[in-house]
């Protein structure tokens, strides 16, 4: 029989406990939520709503065609030219997601003959950049400049290190400056993922190369995601101008990918408005998530002290994971639950996000609930 061989495979989830499910999400949620990834609050923002309202009046439902051919609006070019100047960067290259933005950076940045040296708790979409480049990828140890540094000089040509800057599950940074600096030294780019740095790192949330001032250099390139803080949809690339021309000519996320809808562009752009004017939303989320992580660790639980707004706490197994998880929601509480196999063995934790707009007392729920419910 066709796909027979995926029913073994789904038994052997459900003996787990280990089954993934959709669950829509009622527009209006009764559950406190420490889950999602808008830190900043600004996706149900009424000048966000309306930026993706007006946009989709004034350019329809979706972008029509690729950038190449008819999906470029002025929005497009506006959104670029905006994530460029706040972020520091030169250029900048709007995709239709994060995801799409760093396929695009890695695999049009190593070409055959070149060396891709690339962090172990990289992000899904930069190991997927670097199973789809040509160049070969060397896995280095997590956050260790100096294994980068040996990588990089076994190789003579193109090379790039990537790295989230702040990884997704643990919510740690990436030690950015050094790391530029070993790149440095062997003439290689650096590209890094800034997908949970930018609104939350740097002055009014510039991002988390900015904060290192790494912005804006002729050998350092950043891809973001503007799903996350910025409350929208899509992704972009920034970098030096020739950077970014080259990806417009190779990169085949961007060519062969229908622009992204306008929407989520207007969206994006009424986003980096509010956040141009309320610079102050950024160090809110980041000490949301330290406050979060100090309740936490007074209760005795045992989670990594965050860079950024991600908390991360560890459950002894993915079952136990999954079971406290549910826990929470039973308790009007929304966490991530994160396990084999989205994370590596041994690696299973709930993932809170410290939300610019969770109030003191929604921070003490959560951190009663949490502690409570632990099975
Ligand atoms: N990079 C990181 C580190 C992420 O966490 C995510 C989203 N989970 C992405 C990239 C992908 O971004 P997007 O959701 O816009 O495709």
């Amino acid at each position: 029989m066709a796909f027979g061989w995926i029913d073994e495979q789904a038994r052997a989830r459900r003996r787990a406990g280990l089954v993934r499910v959709l669950r829509p999400r009622p527009a209006q949620s009764p559950l406190l939520d420490l889950a999602s990834n808008d830190y900043l609050g600004l996706a149900r923002h009424p000048e966000v709503a309306e930026g993706a309202a007006r946009a989709a009046r004034t350019w329809g439902g979706g972008a029509t065609g690729s950038r190449l051919v008819t999906g470029t609006t002025e929005l497009h070019t506006a959104l670029e030219r905006e994530l460029a100047d706040f972020c520091g960067f030169e250029a900048a290259l709007v995709l239709s997601s994060g995801y799409a933005a760093n396929l695009a950076a890695v695999t049009s940045l190593a070409p055959y003959g070149s060396l891709v040296v690339s962090d172990a708790q990289n992000h899904a979409s930069l190991i997927d950049g670097c199973r789809l480049a040509r160049g070969t990828t060397q896995v280095v140890a997590h956050a260790e400049p100096d294994a980068v540094r040996k990588a990089l000089a076994t190789h003579d040509g193109p090379a790039i290190a990537v790295s989230d800057t702040v990884f997704s599950v643990d919510g740690d940074a990436a030690p950015l400056t050094a790391l530029a600096e070993a790149c440095r030294e062997r003439r290689a780019g650096l590209v890094v993922d800034d997908a949970h740095g930018l609104g939350v790192l740097g002055p009014g949330g510039r991002g988390a190369p900015h904060a290192a001032g790494l912005a804006g250099r002729d050998d350092v390139v950043a891809t973001v995601t503007l799903s996350k803080s910025l409350g929208a949809q899509g992704g972009a690339v920034l970098g030096p101008a020739r950077v970014i021309d080259h990806l417009v000519n190779t990169a085949r996320t961007f060519v062969f990918d229908t622009g992204l809808a306008p929407a989520a562009a207007g969206a994006a752009l009424a986003a980096l408005t509010l956040l141009r004017r309320e610079p102050e939303r950024a160090a809110r989320a980041r000490a949301v998530a330290a406050d979060l992580h100090t309740r936490l660790t007074a209760a005795g639980l045992w989670a990594v002290r965050p860079d950024a707004a991600v908390v991360s706490v560890r459950a002894d197994s993915p079952e136990e994971a999954v079971r406290w998880a549910a826990a929470c929601r039973t308790a009007g509480l929304s966490v991530g639950c994160f396990r084999p196999p989205s994370v590596p063995d041994g690696v299973s934790r709930l993932r809170l996000t410290g939300r610019a707009d969770l109030s003191g007392s929604d921070i003490e729920r959560a951190v009663r609930v949490i502690g409570e419910t632990r099975p």
